[in-house]
């Protein structure tokens, strides 16, 4: 891909050497993780050729957009509504903040006991490292937590920001605290692409992310099928792609993958005989953060399910469809949102629930609990959450950990133990 794409990398400026270097690393990684597993999909060979791509097709599409009138809209949180984004013939795209590349820079400017996930994005615009940072004409930030709300006011220096504010509850006064947001969000977003979002536009949107939504709900049944059909890194890798590829074409291509998923549980074949059904919850893990989940899949387990902002959590609920004006649909959207029960919320009794329902629904054999150092929000809640598992009977482990390698040994003791204990 280098050859290819430099010159287009060179206009972003790139720091096209440490590029190459995180290139290499990345498809070393992926080689190892990914190419190395037996009986996958046909359907998967797409996301190999989006990931081989991952810096090079997907980025000359961005910028095509872009010379013809169109804008780049990065995001960091499932919060942002991507509806308007797309109501305005704008690009949404994710801007994935899983790997270390990045961190001694980012250190230089932020606390080194930062998670790693905000030590990332901000490294990689100082190293210069993500052609996805570099094609986007206004980058979205939120307060959800104390360190990413901090995180923008610096990042807005070397980038163009705009935060949305979060409620922290959701009383009736954090939803019109929100529904406030939601329209100044669409203001600034039609401020920037010089288009008006219109009821029909809106719809349009709504309909187009919604489908996104349910290829990934079906994806997520017939995954849960007993043998497990695909493995629980396949279907993480999907859903990360699902942030930053065309919403269209990526439905259009798991719809296909299911398909053929359907074929294969209707045949009774699995992809680990006898490996003990696990869940993961908690952090989102951005591409290329595979090592949990790797470590999980190499120790005897499968992972059957996510409760993660890469996982169900984003792809759980749907905006309601049936709204005959553009203020209603506006409501639809402010709903939906604000059923997200990322930690950063107090109370947040939805999301014990949904764990514990996920849990039984999917007929796991235990949980693993998965929190960035430094996290604050989901390190706290994790106590809650095995209270609330222990109680129906699920045990769970709680991992805290970051992108490097350092500690993969000794999590793979903790997870191999795990995984005896419950099987
Ligand atoms: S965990 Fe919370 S802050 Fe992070 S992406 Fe999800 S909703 Fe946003
Ligand atoms: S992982 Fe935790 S600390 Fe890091 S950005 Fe998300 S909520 Fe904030």
């Amino acid at each position: 891909m280098t050859g290819r794409y430099e010159a287009m990398w060179e206009r972003l400026n790139l720091d096209l050497d440490a590029h190459a270097s995180l290139l290499e690393v990345l498809g070393k990684f992926y080689g190892d993780i990914y190419m190395s597993q037996q009986g996958r999909l046909r359907g998967m060979e797409y996301l190999d050729f989006v990931l081989s791509e991952i810096h090079g097709l997907r980025i000359q599409e961005l910028q095509e957009a872009r010379a013809n009138g169109r804008k780049v809209i990065g995001t960091f949180c499932v919060f942002v509504p991507e509806e308007i984004v797309w109501a305005a013939d704008a690009i949404q795209v994710g801007l994935c903040a899983g790997a270390e590349a990045g961190t001694e820079a980012a250190e230089k400017i932020l606390p080194r006991n930062t998670c790693a996930l905000i030590k990332s994005f901000v490294g990689f615009k100082l190293a210069r490292l993500c052609p996805f940072i570099e094609s986007c004409d206004m980058v979205v930030g939120e307060t959800t937590c104390d360190g990413k709300k901090k995180a923008y006011e610096i990042f807005s220096d070397y980038a163009p920001v705009y935060v949305m504010e979060i409620p922290q509850m959701k009383c009736a006064a954090d939803r019109a605290l929100w529904k406030a947001e939601v329209l100044r969000f669409k203001q600034a977003v039609e401020d920037l692409t010089g288009r008006s979002i219109t009821a029909e536009r809106l719809r349009e949107a709504v309909v187009l992310i919604n489908q996104r939504r349910r290829a990934l709900q079906r994806l997520n049944r017939l995954r849960a099928a007993h043998p497990v059909p695909i493995s629980g890194r396949d279907v993480l890798l999907i859903n990360q792609v699902s942030f930053y590829d065309d919403p269209k074409r990526f439905t259009q291509k798991i719809e296909e993958l299911c398909d053929e998923l359907e074929d294969k549980v209707r045949r009774g074949e699995g992809v680990a005989d006898g490996a003990v059904r696990l869940m993961l919850s908690g952090c989102p893990m951005a591409i290329p953060n595979w090592k949990l989940p790797y470590i999980i899949e190499s120790s005897g387990a499968v992972v059957v399910g996510e409760e993660s902002c890469i996982g169900s959590r984003n792809t759980r609920d749907l905006v309601d469809e049936s709204a005959s004006n553009l203020d209603e649909l506006l409501d639809a959207i402010v709903d939906r949102y604000m059923k997200i029960d990322c930690a950063c919320f107090t109370p947040n009794a939805e999301r014990l629930e949904h764990i514990v329902d996920m849990a039984r629904e999917l007929n796991v054999k235990g949980v693993i609990h998965y929190g960035l150092s430094f996290c604050q929000p989901y390190a706290m809640e994790s106590f809650k959450v095995e209270k609330a598992l222990q109680e129906a009977g699920f045990p769970m482990v709680a991992i805290e950990t970051d992108y490097s390698m350092e500690d993969v040994e000794q999590l793979k003791t903790r997870v191999e133990a795990f995984v005896e204990m419950v099987r």
